[in-house]
């Protein structure tokens, strides 16, 4: 098997020192097994995704020294795909309209969850299965019943060859229950990343998933939707996330040094692969 690796950031802000430690350490797991390394944009926000973010994310890979197949997807041209998905969902009757407002829902005692956002699961506001539903003529999102999702398709396992927050390896057990109701499609039309995530994994023919550990949990949804659709499992391979000095995850806020203010400041590339503690792979 050739394997296909894939790095997917969303273009909401520079990269930095834990999107170089995923991008690099899929890249050469890609080349060390003759594999095939591929760059997805996951613009799918559209008030938060941004060109120039998206043409910086180029140029830092390239400075990097990573290269892949061009064009590369870019989720926001993917809206047919997303739609064929959730309407083979709604034909199983997996998908209910949900008009809660974030307020409602911090009301009700839950958190939105939308995205790879995490909080208490939605509290089944709008759930038809348990008697909810949506107010008629308003904005709705779109969401999966996942306690009847997880029952039709069962006891799901993945495959883990890096490890979860809490060392996770091996044959991981999905619990995709602990996320609730997870939103397939937001209220602006725009698919969620879950459901984005899993169609255009399977569309790449992705078959090896090298991102950071925040999204361990993540991937019991993702299994589950595979699963519905049809779609093959990529293995996952989930790494640490890189802390700056006083121990905070980096995130694309400006207060954290991007790679371009790292690449300002004198960085090589070989200076982030020794930050990041992965070493150069081959000539
Ligand atoms: N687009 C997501 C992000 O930038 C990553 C998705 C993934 O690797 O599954 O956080």
């Amino acid at each position: 098997m050739r394997p296909v690796e894939r790095f997917a950031p969303s273009p909401t802000g520079l990269l930095h020192l834990g999107h170089a430690f995923s991008a690099l350490m899929g890249f050469d797991a890609a080349r060390a097994a003759g594999g095939v390394f591929r760059l997805r944009i996951e613009d799918l926000d559209a008030g938060r995704a941004r060109r120039d973010f998206e043409a910086a994310i180029f140029e830092d890979l390239r400075w990097l020294g990573l290269s892949w197949p061009e064009p590369v997807m870019r989720q926001s041209a993917r809206g047919a795909a997303y739609e064929a998905a959730l309407a083979r969902l709604g034909a199983m009757g997996l998908v209910y309209p949900c008009s809660c407002t974030r307020a409602d829902i911090a009301a009700a005692g839950g958190a939105p969850q939308e995205g790879a956002e995490a909080g208490p699961p939605y509290p089944g506001t709008c759930r038809p299965r348990t008697g909810g539903r949506a107010a008629p003529g308003a904005p709705h999102a779109l969401r999966l019943d996942m306690e009847a999702a997880a029952a039709r398709a069962g006891a799901l396992t993945f495959r883990e060859v890096g490890a979860g927050p809490a060392g996770e390896t091996g044959e991981i057990a999905a619990a995709p229950e602990a996320h609730g109701d997870v939103v397939l499609r937001r209220k602006d039309g725009a698919a969620a990343y879950h459901l984005a995530v899993v169609v255009d994994d399977a569309a790449e023919g992705v078959t090896h998933v090298t991102r950071g550990e925040d999204l361990f949990a993540a991937t019991s949804v993702h299994r589950l939707l595979q699963a519905l659709l049809g779609l093959p499992a990529p293995i996952y391979r989930h790494h640490r996330l890189i802390r700056d000095a006083s121990g905070r995850r980096l995130a694309k806020r400006a207060d954290d040094v991007s790679l371009a203010a790292l690449r300002a400041s004198g960085w090589t590339p070989d200076d982030v692969r020794r930050a990041v503690g992965l070493v150069r792979a081959g000539p």
